[in-house]
């Protein structure tokens, strides 16, 4: 059975470019970058490679560019540097949607006395900047805002935030693990003072990512080892994978347009056909303003998980909107956050494209879903109640 992938915001798959790249570092080309040999340093030369491709796919510069194991690391590598660099100051600025890779370290500092303000979006997913730059005082060490949200693909306003944390004096960080790749993203621009991105979110292997660190920002290394990644990370290079996380990069520079335009286009007729189709439909998050990959819809009165089971029969990969990962059925903290009802956040499928997906996955997902939630709705108590 042939699989349609639209769960591009969980993970990719690698290019085969990226592979290609990859296989001669898991043979013959062994070498540790550190040695003083030729046999290892050619092998550096290929991660300085490596760097500058990253650098070029956010107009940073290459020694700006730390790789790390996993966004989660880079973003706890962020946090960490932040009060590091500023150990007078108590109080952190966040979302309430942030990925678990900062709102779990930023939950645990609150316990160990920092204070965490977590900024409230509203029923749009849309962050509430009134009281954002309310809460930034001069206890502030850090600000940190995702640039783009896994679930329903919101993008908050990053430059504007970035520029206000700046005048008062606070470093300012950003998840930008999903836009990456999906967004043009110029850190100069945008003028924020560390970002995480990760190569498995962007068609390079999992187990590797970066974190951008602004020229001049002190910064204290969150895995202490040797004097790899100039003393800013700890821990023999995984040569390999920051190799094709280079060119995976370079791809994903190549593919920003692609992006935007016919990728946008098949999640608007996914979206627009689904609408049309199904019955008490609707879209979670600002539809102006979202990544061009991301669908993000609620069935009323059905449960997610089954209909990701009906879906996967037929070859279909996507994800649903509720913490089953964790063995609950609780809607997800996003969707919470954001006040969905909780008859349709129930019922909520994310579904995330990627330049590999074609027309035909969309007309197969067009023909699959609206019998299955028919069927569903049959056999909800929920539905009956509602005609
Ligand atoms: C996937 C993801 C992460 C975590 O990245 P890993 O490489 O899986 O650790 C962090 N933030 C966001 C927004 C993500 O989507």
């Amino acid at each position: 059975m042939k699989i349609v992938y639209t769960d591009n915001n969980a993970t990719t798959r690698v290019a085969p470019e990226v592979l290609e790249e990859m296989l001669p570092y898991f043979s013959e080309l062994y070498g540790n970058p550190s040695s003083m040999h030729s046999f290892g340093g050619n092998v550096g030369r290929e991660i300085t490679r490596a760097r500058e491709r990253v650098a070029a796919l956010i107009n940073a510069e290459p020694d700006e560019i730390v790789f790390t194991s996993c966004g989660t690391e880079s973003d706890n590598a962020a946090i960490h540097a932040a009060l590091a660099a500023n150990p007078e100051k108590r109080h952190i600025i966040t979302s309430g949607v942030e990925h678990p890779a900062i709102k779990n370290p930023l939950e645990d500092l609150e316990k160990k006395g920092y204070r965490v303000t977590f900024v409230p979006v509203d029923g749009k997913g849309r962050l509430d900047t009134t009281l954002l730059y309310e809460s930034m005082t001069d206890d502030t060490a850090l600000v940190s805002l995702m640039w783009a949200n896994n679930e329903t693909g919101v993008i908050f306003p990053i430059k504007e935030i970035a520029q206000r944390a700046s005048e008062k004096g606070i470093l300012f960080h950003t998840d930008a693990v999903q836009a990456v790749g999906k967004l043009p993203i110029d850190v100069k621009d945008a003028r924020v003072d560390m970002l995480s991105l990760s190569g498995h979110k962007i068609h390079a292997p999992k187990g590797v990512a970066a974190l951008y660190v602004k020229k001049g920002l002190k910064f204290s290394s969150f895995l202490n080892g040797g004097h790899q990644e100039n003393g800013r990370r700890g821990g023999t290079e995984n040569t390999a994978s920051i190799i094709g996380l280079g060119r995976a990069c370079e791809l994903a520079k190549a593919h920003l347009q692609e992006m935007d335009t016919r990728v946008r286009d098949l999640r608007d007729f996914l979206e627009t056909r689904l609408v049309e189709l199904i019955p008490a439909a609707t879209v979670n998050g600002d539809k102006g303003n979202r990544l061009p990959n991301t669908l993000n819809i609620g069935f009323t009165a059905v449960e997610g998980e089954s209909i990701l089971l009906l879906m996967d029969q037929a070859g279909i990969c996507a994800s649903s909107g509720s913490a089953c990962t964790s063995g609950s059925l609780d809607p997800s903290h996003v969707l919470m956050a954001m006040k969905v009802p909780f008859e349709s956040a129930h019922g909520t499928i994310r579904f995330s494209l990627s330049c590999y997906n074609t027309q035909e996955d969309m007309d197969h997902i067009v023909t699959t879903l609206p019998p299955v939630i028919q069927r569903l709705r049959e056999m909800s108590p929920f539905w009956k109640q509602e005609e």
